[in-house]
């Protein structure tokens, strides 16, 4: 017997095995759900399938989140194939390298607007289509990082589309949560993936994580698979509007400095 025995999840996503959306969609599918995934380009076909074979998934639909008649193409299959959706996973994000780095002044007008169309809009977007899907009982969530509350190097347009990400976590679970519907966000510590190794500077933060975090450590795909395991099934009932952190503690610090730090003072 799974927590999840019976439900239809829909993960987007997954880009190859570092994929936190992949970390999430195993521990569903070993929970008993039944998975469902969608990628964003031709190019990453061939790393998902083999994925997808391994957690007995045959429905695998291209997906450019930016685009409303790809989306409707998606929803449509679901519909047809199984009628409904329990569990939807947001596990999306994009910037356009050059607002990633550099000073904050020097965002630009146009990669702004692409990293909340793809990283934030987009949620709204999926829960459009997946409303008339979703029985009283099933959940959406989505990926959000500190960078939306907390100024962090580097991470410029993306700390913006995250901040949008989390507002309309809260007004999505205002507005569906009278349905039943429960919206939550999962606010990761740095992993190294695909997207992470876009920001510069990444590798710096694992470090500094590592050895600040009160955990000493910084949190695997698994463990946020573990806690979306807790937010798609009946564990967290009452739960809707909420970022929840899987980051070790690191933003509960408001001294964020290395033990070695701390001694030259
Ligand atoms: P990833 O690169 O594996 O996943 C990002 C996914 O977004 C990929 O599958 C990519 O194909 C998809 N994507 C990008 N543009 C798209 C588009 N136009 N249409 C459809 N899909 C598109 O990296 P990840 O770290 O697993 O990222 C997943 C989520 O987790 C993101 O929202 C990211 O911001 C968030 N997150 C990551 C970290 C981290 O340190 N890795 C920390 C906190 C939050």
């Amino acid at each position: 017997m799974g927590l999840l025995d019976g439900k239809i999840a829909l993960v987007f996503g997954v880009a190859n095995k570092d994929s936190i959306g992949w970390g999430i969609a195993k521990r569903l599918h070993q929970e008993g759900a039944t998975i469902l995934l969608s990628y964003a380009a031709e190019a990453l076909e061939k790393r998902v399938r083999p994925l997808a074979a391994e957690v007995d998934c045959d429905f695998i639909e291209l997906c450019d989140v930016g685009s409303d008649e790809q989306l409707d193409a998606v929803f449509d299959k679901v519909k047809e194939r199984y009628g409904r959706i329990d569990v939807l996973v947001h596990s999306v994000a994009f910037a356009p390298r050059e607002d990633l780095g550099g000073r904050f002044l020097d965002v630009s007008r146009e990669g702004l607007k692409i990293a909340v169309d793809i990283s934030a809009y987009s949620l709204i977007a999926m829960c459009k289509r997946a409303e008339p899907l979703m029985p009283p009982g099933s959940t959406v969530m989505s990926m959000t990082y500190h960078a939306a509350e907390r100024v962090m190097p580097k991470y410029n347009a993306m700390a913006v589309a995250k901040a949008a990400l989390e507002i309309i976590t809260k007004y999505l679970a205002a507005d569906l949560g009278p349905k039943g519907i429960r919206v939550n966000a999962i606010s990761a510590g740095p992993i190294k993936t695909l997207a992470a190794m876009g920001v510069p500077g990444i590798r710096t933060m694992l470090r500094f994580n590592e050895k600040t975090s009160p955990l000493r450590g910084n949190v695997s795909q698994d463990d946020v698979g573990k806690t979306a395991v807790y937010l798609a099934s009946d564990w967290s009932t009452g739960v809707t509007g909420e970022i929840i952190y899987v980051d070790c503690g690191y933003n509960i610090l408001g001294l964020t400095a290395t033990e070695e730090d701390i001694a030259q003072f």
